[in-house]
């Protein structure tokens, strides 16, 4: 007899991110699936690591995370945001956004609780919402520009809505939360129960000049929000699985009750020479015109294929529709495309919990140069 598992997620199989670099490798494609980039991260990082490695940062940090890396976080947000967040009570040092975002849902979920959702969105949201016996209320995304239609919103809310989950810049699809977004969002709240988690992890990679609409920069949403960030994805480095959240300091102590008996604390050597690195503005005020040129770059050969790019104005992410090409389903297009063509992109299907199908494929373009051209000259002969 084989002991029986009564399963807390039986809907939920292999992440796509998974399944569409298993076949990239298998199919030897160029991979412009998984938002990961190819080049190297920063020299001088990985020089802050080593040294403190050396300098014997090897044991536990603080449960909340190492001290001189949250005052120079505090001081980053004073910096762009001018806001005063308190290292000691507000901010916790955690393994990567994901499980930032998890922990924050568990933090505040009861069984029966609502989550408002927007689709198309990452994949981690509607399980993390599950696994807690919570439900996701899922609102579609507007076409083409994918906006939150804050009417729609507005219906949704009901006594059990505990939070609503906003992501700016948004993965998959590189749209951004406008000042007038916010406004909607203050409205809806105001004099509500509803919490806000914010999926902040594209952060610095925003483009055109455009300002990220954190809700760090907002008081009165700050109140009931928890702010998540990834180290892994704005400094190139996706595999340190390293980030934050921050949350008022009430906020925060529920947060650290679930963050200490599950993580504990994160890789120190990491935190130590982020404290270090986050000091000199320009760790990250370089940020986005480098990965603008790179998505300028992909636009531009892109014009020699038959694929339609929309806009990204923001994240590793371009979305693009292949109606030109083929009347395939998303899924199977891709497939092909990775089989037969060499080139592996996510589906945007794969962001829907019904499998919508907008004839929408992901490409990330945080790759090197000669990565993009490569995959470009495939893409050319289709
Ligand atoms: N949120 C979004 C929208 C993401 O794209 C990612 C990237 N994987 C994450 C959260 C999680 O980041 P991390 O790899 O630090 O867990
Ligand atoms: N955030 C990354 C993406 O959207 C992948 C993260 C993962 O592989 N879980 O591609």
């Amino acid at each position: 007899m084989s002991i029986h598992i009564q399963s807390k997620l039986p809907n939920v199989g292999t992440t796509i991110f998974t399944t569409m670099s298993a076949l990239a490798a298998q199919h030897n494609a160029v991979n412009l699936g998984q938002g990961l980039p190819d080049y190297a991260m920063n020299q001088d990082l990985i020089a802050l690591v080593s040294k403190a490695m050396n300098d014997n940062y090897n044991q536990y940090a603080p449960m909340a995370g190492w001290m001189p890396l949250r005052e120079s976080i505090a001081e980053k947000v004073m910096f762009l945001y001018n806001t005063a967040v308190n290292p000691d009570t507000d901010i916790t040092i955690t393994p990567g956004g994901t499980y930032a975002i998890y922990s924050s849902l568990t933090t505040i979920l009861q069984p029966g609780d609502e989550v408002i959702v927007f689709e198309p969105a990452y994949d981690s949201y509607v399980p993390n919402i599950e696994v807690n016996g919570a439900k996701a209320v899922l609102l579609p995304l507007t076409i083409p520009d994918f906006r939150i239609d804050w009417q729609l919103v507005k219906q949704n809310i009901s006594p059990k809505t505990k939070a609503i989950i906003i992501n700016t810049p948004h993965n998959p699809t590189g749209a951004v939360l406008q000042k007038n977004d916010i406004e909607e969002l203050r409205n809806i709240v105001k004099g509500t129960n509803v919490f806000i988690i914010s999926d902040e992890v594209y952060e610095h990679l925003i483009f055109d000049g455009i300002e990220h609409q954190s809700i760090l920069r907002y008081p009165d949403l700050m109140e009931r929000s928890f702010v998540c960030f990834s180290f892994g994805k704005v400094y190139h480095c996706t595999g340190w699985k390293l980030g934050y959240t921050i949350a008022p300091a009430t906020l925060t102590k529920e947060f650290r009750k679930v963050h200490q008996f599950n993580c504990f604390s994160c890789f120190t050597p990491a935190q130590v020479a982020l404290a270090t690195f986050l000091k000199d503005k320009n760790s990250y005020l370089q940020l986005s015109p480098f990965l603008q040129e790179k998505r300028d770059y992909f636009i531009e050969l892109m014009k020699d294929t038959r694929f339609n790019l929309k806009s990204s104005s923001g994240s590793y992410f371009i979305t693009a529709s292949y109606e030109r090409i083929s009347n395939k389903a998303d899924a199977d297009f891709a497939i092909r495309l990775t089989k037969e063509f060499g080139v592996a992109t996510i589906p945007l299907s794969a962001f829907y919990q019904n499998s919508k199908d907008d004839k929408l494929l992901r490409f990330c373009f945080a790759k090197k140069n000669e990565t993009l051209e490569a995959a470009v000259e495939r893409l050319i002969r289709l």
